[in-house]
């Protein structure tokens, strides 16, 4: 069970957090799922990340590198977003590309939101 108010890991025994000493709330014994079991992947999946998922990831640094062209960047973030999320859910291995892709896609998309948001109240100033 982890702290509702840090995130340490405690046991079911304890009352209270050793960590931030939050009264911790009574629950039962978590479900099964946490334990559920992975069957070992076939060779074919093995430790090569698939070219979706690196194509997220170069499309989303691309995306954030580009923010500042909202009209690159949100293009690349929305092809690199469902690319990521593709990946992720086909395949269970190496997630560390595809979650950049799609963290940094995320963040591709925030910050052109932001530059275009900029830019529309500079434009608004100076009419
Ligand atoms: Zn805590």
């Amino acid at each position: 069970m982890r702290c509702p108010y840090c995130g340490t890991e405690v046991s079911y025994q304890e009352k209270f957090c050793p960590s931030c000493g939050a009264v911790m709330p009574l629950q039962p014994p978590a479900p099964p799922q946490q334990y559920q079991y992975y069957p070992p992947q076939p060779p074919y999946m093995r430790a090569e990340p698939s070219g979706c998922a690196i194509a997220s990831m170069i499309l989303g640094i691309l995306s954030v590198l580009c923010s500042c062209f909202c009209f690159f960047s949100v293009p690349l973030a929305v092809v690199s977003l469902p690319l990521g999320l593709y990946h992720r859910s086909k395949y269970r291995g190496n997630q560390g590309m595809a979650m950049a892709g799609i963290v940094l896609s995320i963040v591709g998309l925030v910050f052109s939101l932001f530059y275009f948001v900029m830019m529309m109240m500079e434009e608004n100033y100076y009419i």
